[in-house]
């Protein structure tokens, strides 16, 4: 580690490891220097492996419909190397009075769906009547007000499968900032992406996205993004400093200078290292945490064909929800043996975290078996912890990006991404990364981007 850098990134992880991979691109001659606590690069991104199965302690993929994502898999050459499960191939289901139903995959499906009463699905119409309100609400209020209250369990789910997080207490406006703009815009949701398709059925057909990972797991995207870069392991920064038109940041291995200082790392973690230079208006962000259970069967269990299911809290169930890991990407379990990864805990039930491994595969192994024909016992069972809690972006979320965009105006210099700022997903991450990239090496502040809408979370 030496003195001076031109940047500093502190956190690596994939936001930083992005942050960094964009510079290098756009400027090669920067001397840029990533500081990580921990003695392994890539955060949240872990890749397990045991008797060959193959799960991930973080994310189990991410969707190919982010243009900065895509442009590392290029840049990388992991483009390919990615297996992909396309969307438009695979159900996903929701536990529906104690069944597995198929999701609707595309919109007129909804007039079928068993999910919704004939009034129910009426009621989704009133959308197009409803005038939009200023203030920010919950996903729940917004959903129910918008749509009727029966939408709520499907709502719930896919909250659940994104943030593991509370539709009562999620903010609307810091997780669908792009629905909310649309719906200010055309008065109403519908109608919006009514206008929408219509503008782009002149244009080439938009196919469903696909999900991506590797054949080694998603920790092969870390390892691709760690080539050539210099970072210091087991360096956790305690404080930085502006002085003298430079950034200092102390570590426990001493002062390193930089010209810029990108901060990417996850909301709490930031705060810890801003709350000195600028009071925010929360000390910290709560965050949901959950636990995988890594479950073989043999090839006697007949599991849905899909990537997985989710369940609304309405269902009372001890699973979150679980993923049919060998469904989506082969190889994810020996010969012809299949791999389920169930979640449990979540925002809703922090005290399942508490519980012992053995109770925890007992009661998923209960709940999933009412679910699904499994005539066995797992031939593998392994709960992992992940050390990372996904940040809820819940009612306080926009007075915090207000404060942030602040200090990044106040503070020359200084750069603010990572998990839990600007969304949760991988592709939030890449495409922060890179507008801090641009911002650096365009030497100035870019305008805040307008706020992508996505229809499908990750
Ligand atoms: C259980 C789980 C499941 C997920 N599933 C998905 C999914 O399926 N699809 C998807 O798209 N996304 C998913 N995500 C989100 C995805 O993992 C994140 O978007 C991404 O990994 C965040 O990257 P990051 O670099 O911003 O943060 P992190 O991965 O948290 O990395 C931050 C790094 O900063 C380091 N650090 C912290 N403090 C300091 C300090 N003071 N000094 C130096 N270093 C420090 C940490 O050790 C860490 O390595 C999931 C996340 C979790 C936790």
């Amino acid at each position: 580690m030496e003195k001076n850098y031109d940047i500093i990134i502190i956190g690596a992880g994939l936001s930083g490891l992005s942050s960094a991979h964009f510079l290098n691109k756009m400027s090669p001659g920067l001397n840029v220097l990533l500081l990580e606590k921990t003695g392994r690069p890539g955060g949240a991104v872990q890749s397990f492996k045991k008797d060959g199965f193959l799960a991930e302690l973080g994310p189990h993929g991410f969707l190919d419909n982010a243009p900065a994502s895509r442009e590392i898999l290029e840049d990388t050459g992991l483009d390919k190397e990615a297996q992909q499960a396309p969307l438009g191939d695979f159900h996903r289901y929701v536990c529906h009075q104690g069944k597995l139903v198929q999701l609707p995959q595309k919109p007129l499906k909804i007039l079928t769906t068993p999910l919704l009463s004939f009034s129910a699905k009426l009621r989704l119409l009133a959308d197009f009547w409803i005038k939009p309100v200023e203030e920010n609400q919950t996903i729940g209020q917004w959903a129910g007000r918008r749509f009727g209250k029966s939408i709520l369990p499907l709502v719930d789910a896919a909250v659940t499968g994104s943030f593991s997080g509370d539709y009562t207490k999620l903010s609307i406006d810091a997780v669908m900032p792009g629905a909310r703009r649309l719906e200010k815009e055309h008065g109403s949701l519908l109608r919006a992406l009514i206008r929408k398709a219509k503008k782009k059925s002149d244009g080439p057909k938009n196919k469903l996205p696909a999900m991506k990972n590797f054949p080694q797991g998603l920790e092969r995207l870390v390892d691709a993004l760690v080539q050539g870069k210099e970072i210091e392991l087991r360096t956790a920064v305690t404080r930085i400093v502006r002085k003298d038109g430079m950034w200092e940041v102390e570590t426990e291995k001493g002062t390193v200078s930089g010209k810029e200082l990108v901060l990417a790392l996850p909301v709490n973690e930031a705060l810890k290292l801003l709350s000195p230079l600028d009071t925010p208006p929360v000390s910290s962000v709560p965050v949901s945490r959950i636990v995988n259970v890594v479950l073989g069967f043999s090839n006697k269990a007949r599991i849905p064909y899909g990537f997985g299911y989710l369940a609304p809290e309405c269902e009372k169930r001890f699973t979150l929800g679980a993923m049919f890991s060998s469904q989506m990407f082969p190889n994810r379990a020996p010969g012809d043996n299949v791999l389920l990864e169930a979640l449990v805990g979540g925002r809703r039930h922090p005290e399942r975290l508490e519980l012992g491994d053995e109770e925890i595969i007992e009661r998923v192994c209960q709940d999933i078996s009412q679910l699904m024909d499994l005539p066995e016992k797992p031939i593998f069972a392994q709960v992992l912890r992940p050390k990372s809690g996904i940040p809820q972006l819940e009612m306080d979320h926009p007075a915090l990006l207000h404060w942030r965009f602040g200090v990044e105006q106040k503070m020359p210099g200084l750069y603010i991404c990572g998990f839990g700022w600007d969304g949760i997903g991988i592709n939030d991450m890449t495409k922060s990364a890179k507008r801090v990239a641009e911002d650096i090496v365009a030497g100035k502040r870019g305008d805040t981007p307008e706020a992508p809408v996505k229809p499908v979370y990750f």
